[in-house]
C-alpha cells in the first residue's frame, strides 16, 4: 500500500517537506482484523499535535510512522464476523494509507443510505459528535440566548452554529472568509456572521450582541480576546479547539481577563469528543441524520481528489481553504 509518514516534526507553520510518502508491504489480516480500502480520509487540525513532540490531549506519533487519520473505506477481506467484503466502514484509527489491515472491533459501519458516506468523517462522524456535545451538553443553550462561535463555517462550527438556532438562539458566527458568511447567513440560518481578517470582531460584535451567553471557541487567540468583553451574565464559554495557537513556537501567555468571569459569574469548561462513548456517538449521529433528512441542518465538504494530495489538504486547514469539512478522496467506492 501507498502510506504517508511523518518525516520530521514541523517547528511553526508545517510544511510539505514533513510528509513523506512510501511504499509498504500489508500484513495479512488475522482473527477479528478486515483489510479495508481507503474511500475517504480525513484531515484534522488535531493532527498537528501529533505532529508536535510533546504529550497533550492527543499522543504523538513517531517520525518514521505512518500517520493516523480517520477512514471511511470498503472492507475488501474479513476475519471479522460482524463485516463481509464489500460493506463501507468507518475508522477513527486508521492510517493515511491507501490500505490498511484494521482490528474491526474498532470499526464502525457507514449506513450509505442515510448521506454521501464521507459524511461520516463529518456531520455524521467526529467533528459532527464533537458540535452536537460541546454545545449542547457544556455549552447548554437555552432559547433567546446570543450564542458565538468562532470557525463558524469549519466542520465543527458550522454544526454548533445550526443546532444553536434550532435551540432557539440567536446566532452569530465568526469566519475568515466572505464566501463563508454568505453561506452561514443565507444557507444555514445563521442571524450574523463577521470576517475576522477585514472587519473589526470587536465593534462588529457590539452591533450584533446585547451580551453573549455562549462563546463556542474553536481558535482562541486574537479571536476569542474580541468576544471575551462582551460574554453575558452566567455565560458558558465552550473550550473546543485553540487552532490559532497550534502552530505557536512559544507558550502563549495565560488568560488575563478572568475578571470577567467574576463579573458574569460565567464558567469556561474544554469539552473532548472521546469522552463520549459509542453509545452517545451513535445517539448524536442519529439525531443529525435525522435533522439531514428534514432539512434543518445542512453541510458542506471541501473534497481534495488524490491520496498524494492529502499533505496539502492538511496544510489548507490553517489558511482556512475549507468551506465545510476537509476530506481527501481517495478511491471511488
Ligand atoms: P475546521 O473545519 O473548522 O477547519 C479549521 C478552520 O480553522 C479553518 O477552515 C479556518 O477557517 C480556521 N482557522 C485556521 N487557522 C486559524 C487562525 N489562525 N485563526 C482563526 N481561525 C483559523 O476544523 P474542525 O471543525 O475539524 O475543528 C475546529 C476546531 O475544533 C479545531 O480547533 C479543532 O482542533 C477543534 N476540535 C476539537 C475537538 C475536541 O474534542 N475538543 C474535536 C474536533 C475538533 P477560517 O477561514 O474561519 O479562518
Amino acid at each position: 500500500t501507498r502510506q504517508w509518514v511523518l518525516d520530521s516534526r514541523p517547528v511553526g507553520e508545517p510544511s510539505a517537506e514533513n510528509f513523506r510518502l512510501e511504499t509498504a508491504e500489508l500484513d495479512d489480516p488475522g482473527p477479528r482484523e478486515v483489510v479495508v480500502r481507503t474511500l475517504y480520509q480525513s484531515v484534522d487540525p488535531y493532527m498537528r499535535g501529533r505532529m508536535r513532540d510533546a504529550e497533550s490531549y492527543a499522543e504523538p506519533w513517531d517520525v518514521g510512522d505512518p500517520m493516523r487519520a480517520a477512514v471511511v473505506g470498503e472492507v475488501v477481506e474479513s476475519r471479522h464476523p460482524r463485516f463481509e467484503r464489500g460493506d463501507v466502514v468507518q475508522g477513527e484509527g486508521l492510517y493515511w494509507a491507501e490500505h490498511a489491515v484494521a482490528d474491526g472491533d474498532d470499526l464502525r459501519r457507514v449506513d450509505p443510505s442515510l448521506a454521501p458516506v464521507s459524511t461520516a468523517l463529518g456531520i455524521l462522524g467526529m467533528p459532527g459528535v464533537t458540535g452536537y456535545y460541546g454545545l449542547l451538553d457544556v455549552g447548554e443553550p437555552r432559547p433567546g440566548d446570543t450564542v458565538v462561535v468562532s470557525a463558524a463555517a469549519g466542520a465543527v462550527g458550522s454544526v454548533v452554529g445550526q443546532l444553536a438556532r434550532l435551540n432557539g438562539c440567536r446566532v452569530v458566527g465568526i469566519a475568515g472568509a466572505d464566501e463563508k458568511l454568505e453561506w452561514l447567513t443565507d444557507d444555514l440560518g445563521f442571524d450574523a456572521a463577521i470576517n475576522y481578517k477585514t472587519e473589526d470582531v470587536h465593534a462588529r460584535l457590539r452591533e450584533e450582541t446585547d451580551g453573549i451567553d455562549v462563546y463556542y471557541d474553536n481558535v482562541g487567540g486574537d479571536v476569542t480576546d474580541a468576544v471575551w468583553d462582551l460574554l453575558a451574565l452566567r455565560c458558558r464559554v465552550v473550550v473546543c479547539g485553540q487552532i490559532a495557537q497550534y502552530n505557536a513556537t512559544e507558550v502563549p501567555t495565560g488568560p488575563r481577563k478572568l475578571a470577567k468571569l467574576i463579573e458574569t459569574r460565567g464558567r469556561v469548561e474544554g469539552v473532548l469528543v472521546r469522552d463520549y462513548d459509542a453509545e452517545q456517538w451513535r445517539e448524536a449521529i442519529t439525531r443529525l441524520a435525522g435533522w439531514i433528512g428534514e432539512d434543518e441542518v445542512r453541510y458542506r465538504e471541501n473534497v481534495v481528489e488524490g491520496f498524494e494530495n492529502a499533505p496539502d489538504a492538511f496544510l489548507g486547514l490553517f489558511e482556512g481553504v475549507n468551506l465545510g469539512k476537509q476530506v481527501v478522496k481517495v478511491a471511488d467506492a
